[in-house]
This record gives C-alpha cells, sequence and structure tokens, in this order.
C-alpha cells in the first residue's frame, strides 16, 4: 500500500518548514532511510518560468531553503536543479528563472550548487513511448545519489492538475522540450513520456509544495491559493491521487496520468493509498477552482469525451494585453504564431497551450470556436469545490 502524508503548513517561515517537513518525514519512516552523509541530493524544483515565489507558479525558494537545510545538517551536498519552459529570443529562460524564482539567492546563501539543466550536458536513456527513438535526460538527474521531486500544487489547462507525476518534463534540457511536445502533441502519449522518464530516473521522494497553490488557469495563468498543505510520499501517482481528490478531481480523469497509471509508475486507487499525518483522507479545498475547460472532465462515458472535445479551447492572442516578448512565438514547437502579428496558424497548431502556460502577461486566451461547444461551456460553468 502507498503511503501520502499530508501535513498543515501555513507560511514559509523556514522554521516551521523545517518542523514541518521532518515531522512529515518520520511518517515515511524518517529521513534516514533515504540520505546518508556524503551523498549528492538532487532537488528537482519546479521552475515553469522567470517567475517570482509569490507567484505560486514555481516552487517556493523557501521551501527549498528549508529542505536544502536538512539535507545540509545531514552531510550531503545539495544540487537545486531544473530546466525552465519555453523560450526567450530562442533560447531557454533557466537562467532567468533560477535568479527571479530566488534559487540563485538560497543556493548562495545555504551552500547548495545550481544545476542550470541547460547546460549540463544530457544523458541517453531508453524509451517505451513510440513516439520518441530516444530519451535525453540532464546529466544531474542520473549523476545524483538522490533524486527529490519537489513539485508545486496547481492546475494544468490542458492536463487539469500538475505535480509529482509531470513536474519530471523539466528533466528534459531547454528547447527539447518543445520537440517532445512536437513528438507527443495529445495529452495520452505526452504522458507516455512522463511515464518514461519515471522509469528512467530514480525519484526517491516527493514533497510537494502546497502551502500556495495555484487554482484556476495554471500553471502560469492561474490565481495564487492558501492551500497551507505539504504533501509527502515516495509515490508520485498516489501523491497526485491524492492531491487531485482534494480538488475534487479524478487522477484517472487525466489523460496525461493514463500513461503512469497502466505502466504502474505507482498507485491510483485512493481506496489502496494510506493517507496520515494531519489528515487520515484527502481534505477538500474548499472553493478551489479547476480549469474551466476540463473541469467536468470524465474518464467514462464515450459521449460525455465528445462533448468535452466539443467545448474544448484552442489560443488566441489578445493584442490588447500582448506586450510583443515573443515568448510564445519562440516556445511554439510547430512555429505556428507568427512573429509580427502574433496571429497563430491553426493548421500548423497542436493545441499544447505551451503559449498560453508561457505568457507572463496572461495575453494567450483560451476561446472556443465551436457554437455548441461555446453553449455546452456555459451550461457547465466553472467548477468550484464547495466551500
Ligand atoms: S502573447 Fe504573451 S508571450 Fe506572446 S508575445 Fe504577447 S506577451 Fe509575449
Ligand atoms: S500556437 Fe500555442 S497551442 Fe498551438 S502549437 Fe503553438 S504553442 Fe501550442
Amino acid at each position: 500500500m502507498s503511503k501520502v502524508v499530508i501535513k498543515e503548513c501555513s507560511s514559509y517561515d523556514c522554521a516551521g518548514l523545517i518542523e514541518t517537513i521532518n515531522s512529515g518525514m518520520e511518517l515515511l519512516g524518517g529521513w534516514e532511510r533515504f540520505v546518508k552523509p556524503g551523498m549528492k541530493v538532487l532537488l528537482k524544483v519546479n521552475l515553469i518560468g522567470p517567475k517570482p515565489p509569490e507567484s505560486a507558479a514555481v516552487t517556493h525558494c523557501e521551501f527549498v531553503r528549508a529542505v536544502t537545510r536538512i539535507l545540509n545538517a545531514m552531510g550531503c551536498t545539495v544540487w537545486i536543479g531544473d530546466s525552465a519552459g519555453g523560450a526567450i529570443a530562442g533560447m531557454s529562460p533557466t537562467a532567468l528563472s533560477f535568479e527571479i524564482s530566488g534559487m540563485n539567492k538560497v543556493a548562495s546563501q545555504e551552500n547548495a550548487l545550481i544545476k542550470n539543466f541547460d547546460t549540463e550536458g544530457t544523458v541517453e536513456t531508453q524509451v517505451k513511448c513510440s513516439c520518441l527513438d530516444k530519451l535525453y535526460l540532464a546529466k544531474p538527474v542520473l549523476d545524483a545519489d538522490l533524486v527529490i521531486n519537489l513539485p508545486k500544487f496547481k492546475t494544468h489547462s490542458a492536463a487539469i492538475f500538475t505535480g509529482a507525476v509531470k513536474n519530471v518534463f523539466g528533466c528534459i534540457q531547454g528547447l527539447r522540450k518543445a520537440q517532445y511536445h512536437k513528438a507527443a502533441p495529445v495529452m495520452k502519449e505526452f504522458g507516455k513520456v512522463l511515464a518514461d522518464i519515471h522509469e528512467a530516473a530514480a525519484f526517491g521522494l516527493h514533497i510537494m509544495d502546497g502551502v500556495t497553490a495555484m487554482e484556476g488557469l495554471g500553471p502560469t495563468a492561474g490565481s495564487v491559493y492558501k492551500a497551507n498543505k505539504i504533501l509527502l510520499s515516495t509515490d508520485p501517482l498516489a501523491l497526485d491521487a491524492v492531491a487531485m481528490k482534494m480538488i475534487g478531481q479524478d487522477i484517472k480523469s487525466a489523460p496525461v496520468m493514463q500513461a503512469a497509471v497502466e505502466r504502474g509508475i505507482g498507485e491510483s486507487e485512493l481506496e489502496r493509498i494510506e493517507v496520515c499525518g494531519d489528515y487520515d483522507k484527502p481534505p477538500v479545498l474548499p472553493g478551489f477552482k479547476v480549469p474551466k475547460v476540463i473541469a467536468n472532465m470524465r474518464s467514462n462515458g464515450k459521449i460525455f469525451v465528445k462533448v468535452i472535445d466539443l467545448m474544448k479551447a484552442r489560443p488566441a492572442i489578445d493584442m490588447k494585453e500582448c506586450r510583443q516578448c515573443n515568448m510564445c512565438v519562440d516556445s511554439c514547437p510547430v512555429q505556428a504564431i507568427d512573429r509580427e502579428t502574433k496571429n497563430i496558424d491553426y493548421s500548423k497548431c497542436i493545441e499544447c497551450l505551451c503559449c498560453h502556460e508561457l505568457c507572463r502577461y496572461k495575453a494567450v486566451e483560451l476561446r472556443r470556436n465551436n457554437a455548441l461547444g461555446r453553449i455546452l461551456f456555459k451550461m457547465t460553468g466553472t467548477k468550484r469545490n464547495r466551500r
């Protein structure tokens, strides 16, 4: 049986975080079960782009500080690593993201090393999914003695939720992520790439930063929600299953999770997951908003899936909000966005929603192009957890 520990934590005060994380780890067998002095431990953070910690788009730097201090005290060498999403002027914005997120400052103050995955080399690994020949992972992921995944608790406009399973996509270097998106354009296929990453690298532990979460149009354009939770597990799928239950969603309704479920990356059945810590079952997050488009998606029922297809939205750029930064243009895996006009060529667009995900100015809207879909969408409305 998989175990997910849920702890209450209402602030990013470092001492409080350390105490809470340590008490959660006790329920997983204690740090000593995972860590020995002298180990190189990589903290795989969520650094989706150049976002400050208070945006709730990235793992909070104080959360990373707390885990770093714990590991330093145990005699480990700590690495903080990721590769950001998207591109600015044809370059991955990882270095900028380490700076704006506060990770550089934390690393220098806490004697940790920043591992910018874009500049650390890659290692070729095998894949099972048919959309890729080979998988290239950032070298530090395989060089570390232990990788601790530190995902952020966030909604995702295309995938419903992004947590422990999806956070590993940052192990793919820089602009190669766009190639993989292009090779696996639908969420179900993309989920197979994520499952391959989980199988290729050993993520020993998953500690989710849900002190502040992102609700609504995540993973970057949503709003901050004070969830006051930290989730810990050795099982990424169980952790996400519990987190999704907290926002009223079933993990099996998310196509991106399907491959992880089928390949047994972890446990997805809630009745086979032990919840412990401050709760013995997943607590509902009151009033939490999930992305409107997928709010009512269900895994069962082909008719319902067809209805959802009708309601699917595609990106459109609001020129009144656009600041011409070209992040969307440079990040689009199929070059569907015109650099001058910002018109989108929908005959090329694979609806990966990277442009929506990465626009810092919330200028990429999701619009339903189907009249019936618009009516159905209005009828279903925004899904909120009950207060
Ligand atoms: S839509 Fe957003 S990402 Fe694209 S150019 Fe405009 S501001 Fe930049
Ligand atoms: S236009 Fe946006 S949604 Fe379409 S392929 Fe490009 S990045 Fe993806």
